[in-house]
């Protein structure tokens, strides 16, 4: 049994806020990060803190804005139109999900595309699909992307399979990976044969929310496995979405969870606020 890589997320994220913080002391302007938090989940107020506190560490400003339950649609419009307008804000995060009565699609679109850092606006969208690499990439995806380099640098020519094809996820990563000449297939909850499918994967990603799904049988050996998946067990504890114990000796490098891409995420939201600040 050969023994199997862990991708250190945390690692790889400290040398990047690092690297970003040093930006910051250079850039001669405050970059500006403007969250919107709406109603009271518990973790969508413990991700925000995270967020605000990792802006703190490398020098970025944060502007908060905390928004009751039961505002309303024109409310939460005319904090983004706010945010759009301050000149020392460069990025607008807001929080997801919001509350059922408000359209979160209507409302990212109404974000300025230079300052969208998820990068889920039309504009940024369409110019990832269409290789344009002036736009924002989606922070999650962005940073699998890097953890995936960490271990391999030339994709070219490598089979993909990213199991999940959400907006914030499964579909961007395919869009990146195709842009690494990567042969990439996405497979969802209608996929037949998903373990012979994830088998072919040279590349297997997984993104579906759902613990321990990914078998050892179903890993390639040798495979870079990156497990974007955070599960809460019975136990309380976090796992992925896939079987960590199982794919040890199998795969050749993995992500574990936590520690893996969870702490990338955050450190690819810093780095598109530092590049709207720039531009
Ligand atoms: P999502 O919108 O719920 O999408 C889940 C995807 O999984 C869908 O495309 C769905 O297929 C697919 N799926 C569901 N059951 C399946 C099955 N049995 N076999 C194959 N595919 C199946 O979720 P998401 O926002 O992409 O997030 C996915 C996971 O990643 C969640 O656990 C989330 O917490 C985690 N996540 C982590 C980070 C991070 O920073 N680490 C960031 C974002 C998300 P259909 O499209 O056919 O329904």
């Amino acid at each position: 049994m050969s023994s199997t890589q862990i991708i250190d997320g945390k690692a790889i994220a400290a040398g990047l806020r690092e690297d970003l913080a040093a930006q910051v002391t250079a850039l001669g302007v405050q970059p500006g990060l403007a969250v919107i938090l709406v109603g009271d989940d518990p973790a969508s107020h413990v991700y925000v803190r995270n967020k605000i506190k990792a802006c703190e560490k490398v020098g970025i400003k944060s502007f908060e804005s905390r928004l009751p339950e039961k505002v309303t649609q024109a409310e939460v419009a005319a904090e983004i139109k706010a945010f759009n307008d301050n000149p020392r804000v460069h990025g607008i995060l807001m929080q997801l999900p919001v509350p059922d009565h408000l359209n979160s699609d209507d409302l990212i679109h109404l974000i300025d595309p230079a300052k969208d850092v998820d990068g889920l606006t039309f504009i940024n969208m369409g110019k990832l699909v269409a290789g344009d690499d002036s736009g924002m990439v989606p922070c999650t995806p962005q940073g699998s992307l890097t953890l995936i380099k960490s271990v391999e640098e030339n994709l070219s020519g490598k089979h993909a399979v990213v199991i999940g094809r959400s907006l914030l996820f499964g579909k961007p990563m395919a869009q990146l990976l195709l842009a690494e000449n990567c042969t990439v297939t996405t497979a969802h909850s209608r996929t037949q044969n998903l373990e012979e499918v994830c088998k072919q994967a040279d590349i297997l990603v997984a993104a579906v929310g759902r613990a321990k799904m990914v078998k050892g049988s179903w890993i390639k050996p040798g495979a870079i496995v990156i497990d974007v998946g955070i599960n809460r067990q019975e136990d309380g504890k976090l796992c992925g979405d896939v079987d960590f114990t199982q794919a040890q000796g199998v795969a050749g490098a993995i992500t574990p969870v936590p520690g893996g891409v969870g702490p990338m995420t955050i450190a690819c939201l810093l780095k598109n606020t530092v590049a709207a600040a720039k531009a």
